[in-house]
């Protein structure tokens, strides 16, 4: 296994509580839209094993051309010693990055392709987003839904609908609307449905999606194969 340290670059203070840490891409780390990498901070692998407090999954929210590694994360007042190291680091400081994998590259098979998110969710959907504004072929459209009861939405300048370039966003802030409007999406049996947030948001949006006849195939989910049958498991015996 590859660790490749590199050095914060920027920090985008995105809104009072998240933030999008730009890191320098490294010498021969590649990545595609939709990855996720481990996220580690100094002193993760000092000891015999490897201290899992200081190691986090995190999407990347930009693309390889940006020229930089986006780590977007939410570091509310009470928070993990992970998240509280990292708001006190700064620029030039060094953090490793490792096991990097995108569950959810966008497929191009001509269809209408939903990313549903909660939160900073919306950070794996960024690089998605932009893959398909710079080149549409083989998707019909793409309509995102995120809901965010802070009210303060992430990312407003890439999710903005472009409706020439059949993108479309839409912005909730509690999960009744959220569910309602999935709900509406859903009347679409041949969509592609994408979905990013907590393992409950998740579950439920499985659980409505198939309810409304989507199949688990054109369920995507930020996991790996083991990991969706036991969501997919659970969504059977329901
Ligand atoms: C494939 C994948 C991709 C992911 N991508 C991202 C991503 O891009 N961005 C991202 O942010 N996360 C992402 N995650 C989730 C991430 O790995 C963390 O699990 C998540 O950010 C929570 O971090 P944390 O455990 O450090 O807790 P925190 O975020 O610090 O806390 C979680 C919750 O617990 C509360 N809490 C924590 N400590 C205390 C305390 N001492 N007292 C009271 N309340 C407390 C917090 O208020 C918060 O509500 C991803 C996960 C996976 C599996």
């Amino acid at each position: 296994m590859q660790i490749y340290w590199t050095k914060i670059n920027k920090i985008i203070e995105e809104t009072p509580e998240v933030r999008t840490y730009l890191l320098d891409c490294p010498d021969g780390f590649v990545w595609e839209e939709g990855s996720h990498t481990h996220f580690a901070l100094e002193g993760f692998n000092a000891g015999e094993k490897p201290n899992r407090s200081l190691i986090r999954h995190m999407s990347i929210s930009t693309l390889p051309h940006e020229g930089a590694i986006g780590i977007t994360t939410r570091i509310r007042e009470q928070c993990s010693e992970f998240k509280a190291i990292l708001r006190g680091m700064v620029v030039g400081e060094e953090v490793a990055i490792f096991k990097t994998h995108s569950n959810v590259p966008l497929k191009r098979e001509g269809k209408n392709v939903y990313l549903l998110s909660s939160g900073v969710g919306l950070a794996t959907f960024r690089p998605l987003v932009l893959d398909y504004l710079e080149q549409a072929d083989g998707v019909n459209h793409i309509h995102s839904l995120n809901v965010d009861s802070s009210k303060e939405f992430l990312f407003p300048t890439v999710f903005e609908s472009v409706p020439k370039k059949k993108f479309t966003a839409r912005f909730v802030d509690n999960r009744s609307d959220y569910y309602g409007e999935v709900e509406d999406l859903a009347a679409d049996k041949d969509g592609l449905f994408y979905v990013v947030g907590s393992d409950e948001f998740l579950t439920q949006n499985i659980e409505l999606l198939r309810e409304q006849g989507i199949g688990p195939e054109q369920i995507m989910l930020d996991k790996r194969e083991q990991q969706l049958a036991e969501f997919f498991q659970a969504d059977l015996t329901v």
